[in-house]
């Protein structure tokens, strides 16, 4: 028999005084780590298969386990950690690339956490948001020119069509297949209470979430799945895919598995068969291209959608986004390295792409340069955790920002990062029936209505501490922003100074 030379990340810890073998952490876990034992009348567990998804220590009645890291170790050095000596195991046993979820773990600089914003003392005074109104309010699109007026005086309207969101942060894209019809379902009603938008992702739409339409941007990505007249007129917005954060340079794939009879019916492909979306649009070559796309889209659907083009953040971003502005689309949409994914090659995931951060402050001075800052609005995805890091994407240049893994904890994620094995424990990045019902598309709404609420309370309170009372005011406004231990190359980018400047 091979030797097995993996060992188990996770220890289940179970408190035998208090478990009283109700079989629930059995029934609960999808990755069959636990086991009754007739014999013994007692519970046991298979470490190997856990993710630490913590479902079954949230579920049991009688918090008997917990799930601890194995201080389990490798003869590790500073070269070679116990994670690496286990993935050339892993592909030496397998002779796969390696899959994994969410998004780049690396202890890369969060430059978030390295940016402190400001407030106001004694000139410029505070606002108190619960005395004065604020406006988190925010349209995205194409900014017109110059007012113009008819031979009477009267305004023409000759704004192009725009994304009105009353408060500046959208659930990114998450493809229905890769997460299920509960989650889609969660999302869909929270953007729709909460003037919003969601995403589709580039799994189509299903025909149950048409109604939630004015809401909803519908994904155009390179394997164009479930893309016709219908869907194309249903979303408020059009999203081109050129790239994703978590994986850029490459397509998608979602497991035969995944495909059901709803899922091949959503994204138009045969049933059991493995949705493969390419790495690059088969027509997309150029920014030519690009823009034939951008106008085929306006086109089909009457010039009354904004089109988004949204990009990895990677090398030479802000070239790039500058031939999107040119290419006709009205916003772009720009995802860190941090961006989560259902299924990534862990080597792209780790080592593909830059930071946010970096990325947003790049791109917007690079379009004011130019002049066109005004002809695209730019929202941000990629890792935003917090209220805070939507204050300081803002200030550095944001319309409003997408948020997906934050959306994901809120209905009940944890971050096991395994949503490439389809077996999610908390019904979100999965297809099986059973597990998909534990997820109360009700609650899960409900969880992120006070997530978005919460925030843009947050939101309000520091932009009345630095004495703004409105986004616009807030955008771009990068004087808000100080750095802390960051080099000056760093802060030259950013376009920020460092904190006691
Ligand atoms: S859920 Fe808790 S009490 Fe029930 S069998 Fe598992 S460990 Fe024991
Ligand atoms: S969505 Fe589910 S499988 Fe994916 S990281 Fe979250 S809990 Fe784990």
């Amino acid at each position: 028999m091979a030797i097995n030379f993996l060992y188990p990340d996770y220890e289940v810890i179970r408190n035998y005084d208090r478990c009283i073998a109700c079989r629930v952490c059995e029934r609960q876990c999808a990755n069959e780590v636990h086991q009754y034992d007739p014999d013994t009348g007692r519970m046991t567990a298979d470490e190997s298969k856990c993710v630490n998804c913590h479902r079954c220590v949230s579920l049991c009645p009688t918090r008997a386990l917990k799930i601890v890291k194995t201080d389990h170790t490798f003869k590790e050095n500073a070269n070679w950690s116990g994670q690496t000596i286990q993935e050339v195991y892993r592909q030496a046993g397998s002779g796969g690339v390696l899959l994994s979820s969410m998004g780049n773990p690396k202890e890369y600089p969060v430059y978030w956490d390295k940016i402190l914003i400001n407030a106001s003392q004694v000139t410029n005074p505070s606002i108190d948001p619960l005395r004065e109104p604020m406006e988190t309010r925010v349209y995205l699109g194409k900014k017109p020119e110059g007012i113009e007026r008819d031979k009477n005086g009267k305004i023409i309207n000759n704004l192009t069509p725009q994304l009105k969101l009353n408060t500046p942060i959208m659930f990114s894209a998450m493809s229905y297949g890769s997460i299920s019809y509960n989650a889609h379902a969660s999302l869909a009603r929270a953007a729709e209470q909460l003037g919003i938008y969601y995403n589709t992702g580039e799994g189509g739409l299903h025909k149950d979430f048409y109604q939630y339409g004015p809401n909803t941007i519908v994904q155009v990505a390179s394997g164009r799945f479930g893309v016709y007249k219908d869907y194309l007129e249903a979303g408020a917005a059009i999203e081109i895919k050129m790239g994703q954060g978590a994986k850029p340079g490459i397509g998608g794939h979602l497991p035969g598995a995944k495909v059901g009879e709803d899922v091949s019916k959503t994204r138009m492909i045969p049933l059991h068969s493995d949705a493969i979306s390419p790495a690059p649009h088969h027509d997309i070559y150029s920014i030519e291209d690009l823009r034939q796309l951008v106008f085929s889209l306006k086109e089909a659907t009457e010039y009354k959608k904004p089109i988004i083009v949204k990009i990895a953040a990677v090398h030479n971003v802000a070239a790039i986004a500058s031939g999107v502005a040119r290419s006709g689309a009205d916003i772009i949409a720009i995802d860190g390295f941090r961006g989560g994914t259902g299924a990534a090659p862990t080597r792209i995931r780790d080592n593909v792409g830059i930071p946010i951060e970096l990325a947003l402050a790049s791109v917007d001075q690079r379009l004011r340069d130019e002049g066109i800052r005004d002809q695209v609005s730019v929202v941000v995805g990629g890792s935003i955790r917090s209220s805070a890091d939507v204050v300081k994407a803002i200030a550095l240049g944001a319309d409003a920002c997408y948020i997906a893994t934050s959306a994901l904890l809120a209905l009940g994620c944890h971050l096991c990062r395994s949503c490439q094995s389809g077996k999610c424990n908390w019904g979100i990045a999965t297809q099986r029936p059973d597990l998909v019902r534990r997820l109360n598309p009700d609650i899960g709404s409900e969880r992120l209505i006070n997530l978005i609420t919460a925030w843009d309370h947050e939101i309000k309170e520091m932009m009345g501490g630095m004495g703004i009372n409105s986004i616009e005011a807030l955008k771009g406004n990068r004087l808000m922003l100080r750095g802390i231990g960051l080099g000056d190359r760093e802060l030259s980018i950013l376009g920020i100074k460092h904190a006691g400047e």
